[in-house]
């Protein structure tokens, strides 16, 4: 039964029909059922949207304005939070843990997180003789994945808004079900008609749409390295702002001196979050040689507690792959490193239940930095582990990726960890299982991305900068 059939767009703050007819399933990854419709969009409902867009974009938007969308929006969203977090369990299999922490309290924390950014946020300065003065950067392109569907779509559209930018709204074709029940929440909040658009569809298509509009100023894209790479090359024709949020293949690097249970405890629990389909995932766990054999011992125990099954079902802790593609993607991972040389220390391609697109939660030992496994993102719940000799070689492996993301330390010693932290290239680094900060700056380096989502950092992206000197 079709229980989300969704056959409009949202443009210039209405629903209104497609341009087309076509539309694209979506399938629940646990039962294979399809749950629900959406329409296939096409390069014209893209320009209606961008078109609307422009029309509602004002470059003077007042603060006092900008403060009431955020609040607004905010307000609105909150009590949709429940159903929300149904739908995303429905579409991607999230449990119901995941489904109501990081897949919806998260969001609405870095959501409710605007309001207050608003207040502090310096939007002009005195720089000399110079009025330096932040405006809105214009008419926002955003492109987001599957695999947070909420989240990917608050971490954009509330700093964008909140910057006083306009938005036309690309969601994944995977999970666009529960963006349709944020969409809602925006309709009820009373933006202004086109301050945010909504136009579902493929990627080749509209998401291409919408990175090469001229109408467009600025693309916001989160995904794989290879489409922000072509996302990225569209909007160069157009020398358009782009943003990336890429991928990453991140370490968790425990020191000699850490408190190994702990470290690993969480370790595994983090690279297996959502499915192991978290871009952030500590999928490399690095691991000095002396404490080798006792961190596989572990992890091999720790990883066997996830239960795998229903999402619904409250004992489940590890639902399934958001879809039969990445089902396959991910076995042929595994399948691969073992043929390389890697040790199965628990889990394996196998299918584990008879319908849904699971993947038993797998560990794989003697993993080696030149290896596929160690160096592409698998997207799955796949844990690599490798040694090392000393801190120097840590550093190495850590840095031995084409990507920057995020990662981990684990150390008695603070000032050791904070010291190696320097040495990392990536955008983020926890210590010791710091707690989650939805203001601090997300993003990557190297091959994972370009900017900063979040916090102030986030904000800043949507503002466009302009100086005007002062005579004397
Ligand atoms: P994807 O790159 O396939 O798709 C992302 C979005 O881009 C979707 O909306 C898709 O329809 C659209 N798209 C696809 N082809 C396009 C094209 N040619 N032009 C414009 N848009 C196009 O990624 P996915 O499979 O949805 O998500 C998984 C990937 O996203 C992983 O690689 C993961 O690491 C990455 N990711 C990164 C972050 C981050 O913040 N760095 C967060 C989540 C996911």
């Amino acid at each position: 039964m079709d229980q989300h059939d969704r056959t409009q767009h949202y443009i210039g703050g209405q629903w209104v029909q497609p341009s087309g007819t076509d539309r694209i399933a979506v399938v629940n990854p646990a039962t294979e059922q399809i749950i629900g419709h959406v329409p296939t969009g096409t390069v014209d409902d893209v320009d209606r949207a961008v078109t609307a867009a422009r029309n509602a974009f004002d470059p003077g938007v007042s603060m006092a304005e900008r403060r009431d969308r955020v609040a607004r929006l905010v307000a609105a969203l909150e009590p949709r939070l429940p159903d929300i977090a149904t739908t995303i369990g429905q579409e991607i299999g999230a449990p119901l843990k995941v489904q109501r922490g990081v897949q919806t309290a998260v969001p609405m924390a870095i959501a409710s997180s605007y309001r207050g950014l608003l207040e502090e946020t310096n939007f002009e300065e005195q720089v000399g003789n110079s009025l330096v003065i932040r405006e809105p950067y214009g008419v926002v392109g955003a492109i987001t994945p599957w695999n947070y569907p909420l989240y990917q779509v608050v971490a954009k559209v509330l700093p964008a808004v909140a910057a006083g930018c306009t938005v036309v709204l690309k969601p994944s074709e995977v999970a666009p079900l529960s963006v349709y029940q944020f969409m809602e929440a925006a309709h009820e909040a009373g933006l202004p008609p086109g301050v945010l658009n909504l136009v579902t569809g493929y990627g080749p298509e509209v998401g291409e749409a919408v990175a090469g509009h001229p109408g467009v100023d600025l693309v916001s894209f989160t995904g794989s390295t290879a489409t922000g790479r072509r996302v990225a090359s569209i909007a160069a024709d157009t020398i358009k702002k782009v943003c990336l949020e890429l991928g990453g293949k991140s370490a968790n690097i425990i020191l000699d001196d850490a408190d190994l249970d702990t470290a690993v405890k969480v370790g595994v629990g983090n690279a297996f979050l959502n499915s192991g389909q978290t871009c952030a995932a500590w999928t490399r766990m690095l691991v000095p040689e002396s404490r080798y054999d006792e961190a596989l011992l572990l992890a091999r125990q720790a990883a066997q507690r996830y239960t795998v099954g229903d999402p619904f079902d409250p004992a489940t802790r590890l639902g399934p792959l958001a879809s039969q593609t990445q089902q396959a993607r991910v076995r042929g991972y595994i399948e691969r490193a073992v043929a390389d040389g890697a040790r199965l220390v628990t889990g394996g391609p196998e299918p584990v239940l008879e319908r849904g697109y699971f993947i038993a939660p797998t560990v794989l030992a003697d993993v080696h930095s030149d290896s596929e496994l160690a160096q592409q993102e698998v997207f799955g719940p796949v844990l690599a582990v490798m040694s090392y000799r000393d801190d120097g070689e840590a550093v190495r492996i850590a840095n031995d990726t084409m990507y920057g993301l995020s990662g981990a330390i684990w150390s008695a010693d603070h000032r050791r960890a904070i010291a190696l932290a320097r040495r990392i290239q990536t955008g983020q680094l926890d210590i010791n299982g710091a707690p989650y900060n939805p203001r601090a700056p997300f993003g990557g380096y190297k091959k994972s991305g370009i900017g900063r989502e979040l916090g102030p950092a986030g904000l800043k992206e949507y503002l466009q900068t302009k100086s005007v000197q002062l005579p004397d």
